[in-house]
């Protein structure tokens, strides 16, 4: 049904496979533990492991672990808890930049000793203001040419804690002059005075994220180094570092674009805040963009799979990506898979005055109307019901199908029913309706006569209550952090989230948190995996059952 979009790195390497230039691909999701991982993620993670999958190889997981003070275990556990719902297993064991901190810490020795690196006591500011722009070249820092002896000491002073932060830096000595800005001495170790949830209290020093990346690519055998457009400019600083160092092997940085979602931040720090703040309940709020935000209100992984094939990968920024495109991926898979059930979410009561209040009657419905191999569901009926208030209207106009004063409906999976009376309280809302039965309709059609509404109810004496939690769009704009000049906040949905107290047909009492079902009629659920229990139901919505994706 939907052709597969173009995947040029895959194209590439199937390539460079058939040509002999690789045996083996390599490929590494390098993460920093610094928040959990969203939808941009989920393209990355299918990208890396998908060609180790497709193409014989293997993928590692190494978490890219070089700022102490924002990182901690919670979120390590939550990305690995991520990575294995989405289906994938990293090879080996999981890595960490920092297992090779020691094996970095030789090579910038070794960096210095070839005259290649220096301590430099400029301070943050001075540094960037040394560094010039892209018009106008940079300048030497007055500690540049230290010699080797006083380098190597002063680092090694550095990493036993005898300076403070910011009191001086390693730098590479490479170019003050060059367009690429990159270039121009690029910083290798800060002072960081910060306990490290790996290192311990062992590292006074971190390493960078440029002197890092592309050597524990090397010391890994990555093949192919594939991150975002962003570090484009960061690769002529990876083959450098490579080309410089004894390192045992020569990884290849290859860039994409990154995934943009429309009504949707992926931004760590901006969905850390919507955390922080509490506006939101936490990394896994079934609004979020996260892959566990995700799995909560129901999406299965089988669909964000589907969905990072569908967007494919290019190199060019292809803009941003409709939200209605993910959507259809989870519609199609629940329309595919998930049981039936009726559900009322706004109650009114119908009492059928032509059914005896002992009446028995159970209908036994498929779980899914194309798969026998779901189990048959039972449905009792009885004489007093629940249908959604608004499949009700008193002064009803000719083309409205549902049902209205002196009216008939079909029940869903039952009888053709007429609205004879409509009972309201004092304040005249309406709080019942007498209905009767046409006994003669069960499984054909009424004589002389057309109904064509039919609608979902469930029976009073058998629904269970439940929670039902009606989830929207976080944000009520396209690009809600696009405007700098304005808090993505004040775009905030404050409908993102209504409650209702619905009333569940009986199978789904049994129902087990991540169990997904169509509410016919309604849109596609899932019972929430931390709040629901035997005695609370509580379901998340998904995603509606219209379809607006057009290809
Ligand atoms: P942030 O920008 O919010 O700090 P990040 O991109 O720095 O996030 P990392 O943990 O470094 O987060 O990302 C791990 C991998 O996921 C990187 O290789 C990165 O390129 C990739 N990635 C992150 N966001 C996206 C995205 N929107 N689309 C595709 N890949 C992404
Ligand atoms: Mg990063
Ligand atoms: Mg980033």
């Amino acid at each position: 049904e939907t052709t597969p979009a173009p995947n040029f790195i895959r194209n590439q390497v199937r390539d460079e496979i058939a040509g002999g230039q690789v045996t083996k691909i390599v490929t590494r999701f390098p993460p920093e533990p610094n928040g959990f991982l969203h939808i941009g993620h989920a393209k990355s993670i299918c990208l890396n492991f998908g060609l180790a999958e497709q193409l014989g190889g293997e993928c590692h997981l190494r978490f890219d672990d070089t700022n102490p003070a924002k990182e901690e275990q919670a979120y390590i556990d939550a990305i690995k808890e991520d990575v294995s719902w989405l289906g994938f297993e990293w090879a080996g064991p999981v890595r960490f930049a920092s297992d090779y901190f020691d094996q970095l810490y030789a090579w910038a020795q070794h960096l210095i000793r070839e005259g290649k690196a220096y301590v430099d006591d400029l301070s943050p500011d001075e540094i960037r203001e040394y560094r010039g722009t892209l018009t106008e070249p940079g300048k030497p820092s007055p500690y540049r040419e230290r010699s080797a002896e006083e380098n190597l000491d002063l680092l090694e002073r550095m990493r036993n804690g005898e300076f403070g932060e910011g009191e001086k830096v390693l730098r590479a000595k490479i170019d003050m002059a060059s367009p690429n800005i990159n270039l121009r001495d690029p910083i290798l170790y800060r002072i960081r005075h910060a306990h490290h949830h790996q290192t311990g209290d062992k590292w006074k020093i971190y390493p960078s994220y440029d002197f890092t990346h592309g050597q524990s690519d090397a010391i890994e055998g990555i093949t192919h180094s594939i991150c975002t457009l962003e570090f484009e400019d960061h690769r002529p600083l990876y083959e450098w570092f490579l080309n410089n160092l004894p390192v045992p092997a020569k990884p290849r940085q290859i860039e994409f674009a990154r995934l943009n979602l429309d009504y949707t931040l992926t931004s760590k720090r901006k969905l850390k805040l919507l955390v922080d703040e509490q506006i939101v309940d936490g990394w896994d709020d079934p609004r979020m963009p996260t892959i566990s935000g995700m799995r909560r209100r129901g999406y299965t992984a089988a669909s964000i799979r589907k969905f990072c094939e569908m967007i494919g990968v290019t190199r060019s920024d292809g803009g941003l990506v409709d939200i209605a495109m993910l959507t259809h991926a989870i519609r199609s898979d629940l329309e595919d898979n998930a049981p039936r059930a009726m559900c009322v979410m706004k109650p009114l009561k119908v009492v059928l005055t032509n059914v005896p209040a002992d009446h028995e009657e159970v209908y036994e419905v498929p779980g899914h109307p194309a798969r026998e191999d779901m189990p048959m569901r039972k449905v009792p009926f009885g004489r007093e019901l629940y249908i959604e208030q608004n499949d009700f209207m008193e002064d009803a106009p000719k083309k409205f199908f549902r049902l209205a004063p002196g009216k008939e409906v079909r029940l869903r999976n039952s009888y053709v029913i007429r609205c004879d009376e409509v009972i309201k309280d004092d304040a005249g809302e309406i709080v019942e309706l007498r209905c009767s039965v046409d006994f003669d309709t069960l499984g054909k059609n009424p004589e002389g006569r057309k109904v064509k509404g039919v609608i979902h109810w469930v029976s009073a004496a058998h629904g269970v209550p439940m929670e039902v939690r009606l989830y929207d769009n976080l944000f009520m704009v396209e690009q809600p952090d696009r405007d700098k000049d304005v808090d993505f906040l004040e775009h905030l949905n404050p409908e993102s989230l209504v409650v209702c107290e619905a009333i569940g047909e009986p199978s789904l009492a049994s129902a087990a948190p991540e169990d997904r079902f169509q509410f016919e009629r309604v849109g596609y659920f899932c019972a929430d995996r931390h709040a629901s229990t035997a005695e609370h139901l509580v379901f998340n919505r998904t995603v509606g059952l219209k379809d607006s994706w057009a290809k």
